[in-house]
């Protein structure tokens, strides 16, 4: 049977089909989701108490609207179980559903630390809809919030939080914030920014474990200290979903390996997004679904299309220090070059020749984004 089907609603599922509508309105499409199936910009998550959103306000439109939308069945609270490339189906529990090309569009998952202790399994995370709306019911009334890592996420909550009056200790292995975005420079002028704001750091321990105290918790750190809150959010990273991929013999890496065209090893079946490892590059972001979702759609309909991706500045969502973020490439050689003001930190990396490879800019500096994204290279020409 001729049908496309998508398996997830987030940006990368809907984006395809979104794309896929523009240049193809007749064929049939299914988009089988997990979750509710509501529209949502993901990024909106870390600064809706900031711009007076809630779970209920966040969505742009409901799965209802989605279908009538994408002209597509769209399934919710419905889990694929396995797919079944060699018969071209994929199983929902007892019931198949057959594909003429699948999309795999289903996210990553939080990374949960071995935290001991008889609280552990009360921390939370927040990596879609659902998550935040446990969140916000959780946050209600509550004062001291606890965040594990200082990455992307962690430093966006700490600043939301923050700012809405919370006190917020954040955690985190690394001597300083966004450890893998900044150098030690820029890393500092958003410690210190976020420090002014309110927050309290411990960098360069991390947590061990969680109890009970009282009606709230106490964290254990490493260094032996222990902080007293009434939630611990945990934000240490991602990890692709790869197990329904793995368990039909689709060939996965750190994520599901697909090449430029977005396939993977198995015929007809595609992924982007989260999930997917894209000619070795793992990015969960959402420039970069913006740019798979295109041409995956090209190809759905019809034209085989290779994906490039341009340099992809990342706006970090940090209002008390603006942070932008190009970093170079994994195996880039050369060093950063900094050049600090009163009220900024311009990082420029670049190799033997002067060349510049990537960049960072807090503060004043986030001014020169456009003029040095055009200067560093495309991340996949
Ligand atoms: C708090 C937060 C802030 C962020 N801020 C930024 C930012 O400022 N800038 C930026 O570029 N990026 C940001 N990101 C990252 C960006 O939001 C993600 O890269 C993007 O939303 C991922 O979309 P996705 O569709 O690949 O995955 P997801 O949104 O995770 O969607 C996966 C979908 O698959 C479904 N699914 C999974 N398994 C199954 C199954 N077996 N059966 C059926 N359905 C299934 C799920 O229900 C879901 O619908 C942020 C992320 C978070 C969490």
């Amino acid at each position: 049977m001729e049908r496309i089907v998508i398996i997830g609603s987030g940006l990368a599922g809907y984006n395809v089909a979104k794309e896929l509508r523009k240049l193809d309105k007749s064929a049939a499409l299914a988009i089988i989701t997990a979750d509710g199936g509501e529209f949502y910009s993901k990024p909106m998550l870390s600064n809706a108490l900031g711009t007076g959103k809630t779970p209920q306000t966040l969505p742009l439109n409901s799965a209802t609207q989605m279908a009538e939308q994408l002209a597509a069945e769209v399934r919710v609270r419905t889990r694929v179980t396995a797919i079944e490339p060699e018969h071209h189906r994929v199983r929902l529990g007892d019931e198949t559903l057959e594909y003429s090309k699948l999309v795999l569009a289903i996210g990553a998952a939080q990374i949960r630390l071995p935290l001991e202790g008889g609280a552990a399994g009360e921390v939370l995370s927040v990596n879609s809809l659902d998550d935040y709306a446990r969140f916000r019911t959780t946050l209600d009334g509550k004062k001291r919030i606890a965040i594990i890592g200082a990455g992307l996420i962690g430093c966006e909550f700490a600043n939301d939080l923050a700012t809405s009056g919370r006190e917020v200790e954040v955690i985190d292995i690394a001597g300083q914030p966004l450890p893998r975005l900044l150098p030690p420079e820029g890393g500092e002028l958003l410690r210190d920014r976020l420090a002014a704001l309110g927050v309290t750091w411990h960098l360069g321990t991390s947590a061990s474990g969680i109890e009970r105290s009282g009606a709230g918790l106490r964290v254990a750190l490493a260094d032996g200290i222990a902080i007293d809150a009434e939630i611990v959010l945990s934000a240490v990273g991602l990890k692709p979903k790869l197990e329904l991929a793995q368990a039909a013999g689709i060939e996965v890496n750190r994520g599901i390996r697909v090449n430029r065209f977005l396939e993977t090893s198995a015929p007809d079946v595609h992924a982007l997004g989260d999930c997917a490892e894209v000619e070795g590059l793992v990015l969960p972001f959402v420039m970069p679904i913006m740019h798979a979702a295109r041409a995956l759609a090209a190809t759905l309909a019809g034209t085989r299309t290779a994906l490039s991706y341009p340099a992809m500045p990342v706006l970090v969502k940090t209002p008390a220090c603006p942070t932008i973020v190009s970093p170079p490439a994994n195996d880039a050689a050369g060093e950063w070059k900094i050049e600090k003001s009163e009220d900024g930190v311009k990082a420029l990396f670049v190799d033997a020749t002067g060349k510049l490879l990537g960049f960072s800019l807090n503060g004043k500096a986030t001014a020169e984004r456009a003029k040095l994204a055009q200067q560093v290279p495309p991340v996949l020409a």
